[in-house]
């Protein structure tokens, strides 16, 4: 039975954050995101969200649905089940534009999912059907640093991800303060680009000198600067993470090839699924580890990831906390949340997000 996609459509998607979410590269109070709908023949719809974050992956919403937009007589009339074919045509009808690519992958894979009965973490794989989150601590003083940490334990947190980039004095000082608060969790640390090379050795001496661990000290430096994360890599005694430095498959052969990272950061939001599964592929042939991370989807766009990670399976990282900072926003289908372990069981083909009429 034919699955013919009947329409297309994306549109704003706001949604408020619990607070205002502080890191290197900018701050957030809001999120404005793009829900996306591809809608079948028989009425099946399937869905996709994207949040734009216009200083890491150069996209905003106006953009998103522009592009989604032109993009709309190559998906209208195409049969889904050939969703490769129809996604390799958009993506070289359009270049870059990560998040409406993104968000066009999540819901045509959302439909397919939904138009042939398959949950999408069993399309990925089936390798898993839970998956734990950390909890990302933005910047602010030791004290504020600590009291969310104090918060995310509560929360029943294990692991907990320390922005950082307010100086190695100030940050070093910030992370002794969580350890003192949260003396089980395992602590990683995202800089957002903010250090130099040296200044990031720095960082990762003082606090080792401490005696506290890092399981992961995520994007050190300049994206472009690959000597510089290799720098890094090479004398910080910690695995070091690309996230910005790697938005396709061809930047994750760069970092294989310059040796310039140990871990991936894979982010549906700048690979979408197809890149995604590519850079999967390209960090598990040349032995590096993954992470998996997200922007600030609500569980509609977050769902997609979920599925992902669970049906992969190999995620060593996983920061899928978004949902955690924004204000509730309920629907059905996605996943079933304990504490931060989220499960995919149960909730039907796609990623089972069911929105009902908006
Ligand atoms: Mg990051």
């Amino acid at each position: 039975m034919p699955a013919v996609i009947k329409d297309l459509r994306a549109c704003p998607f706001d949604l408020p954050l619990i607070e205002p979410f502080i890191i290197a590269t900018g701050r957030k109070d809001a999120a404005n995101n793009v829900l996306i709908e591809v809608e079948l023949d028989d009425g099946t719809i399937g869905y996709g969200e994207v949040a734009p974050s216009p200083y890491t992956t150069g996209d905003t919403a106006a953009t998103c649905i522009a592009i989604v937009e032109q993009l709309r007589p190559l998906v209208v009339g195409k049969d889904v089940r050939q969703w490769r074919a129809l996604l390799g045509q958009t993506r070289r009808a359009v270049r870059h534009q990560f998040a409406a690519h993104s968000g066009l992958e999540i819901a045509v894979l959302d439909a397919f999912g939904k138009a042939t009965g398959v949950p999408l973490y069993e399309f990925f794989g089936g390798v898993s059907t839970r998956v734990e989150s950390d909890y990302t601590l933005s910047l602010g003083t030791p004290e504020e640093t600590a009291a969310a940490a104090r918060k995310a334990v509560a929360a029943g947190f294990r692991k907990i991800k320390i922005k950082v980039g307010m100086g190695v004095a100030t940050d070093v000082a910030r992370v002794a303060a969580v350890r003192e608060v949260a003396p089980d969790a395992e602590l990683s640390l995202d800089a957002n680009q903010a250090f130099s090379p040296q200044a990031a050795v720095e960082l990762a001496h003082r606090i080792a000198a401490l005696g506290i661990e890092i399981s992961l000290l995520e994007q050190p430096v300049r994206r472009d600067d690959f000597t510089g994360m290799r720098f890094v890599r090479e004398r910080a005694g910690v695995p070091v993470g690309a996230d910005e430095t790697v938005f396709t498959p061809e930047d994750a052969i760069r970092v294989v090839r310059e040796g310039a990272a140990d871990v991936i950061n894979i982010k549906v939001a700048k690979a979408g699924l197809l890149g995604a599964l590519d850079i999967y592929s390209i960090a598990r042939a040349a032995n590096l580890e993954l992470m998996i991370g997200c922007m600030m989807e609500s569980k509609v766009g977050l769902s997609a990831s979920v599925h992902l990670a669970c049906g992969l399976g190999c995620f060593t990282h996983c920061d899928l906390d978004s949902v955690f900072l924004l204000k509730p926003f309920e629907c059905d289908g996605g996943y079933s949340l304990l504490g931060p372990v989220f499960n995919v069981e149960g909730h039907g083909p796609g990623t089972g997000i069911a929105l009902g009429k908006q």
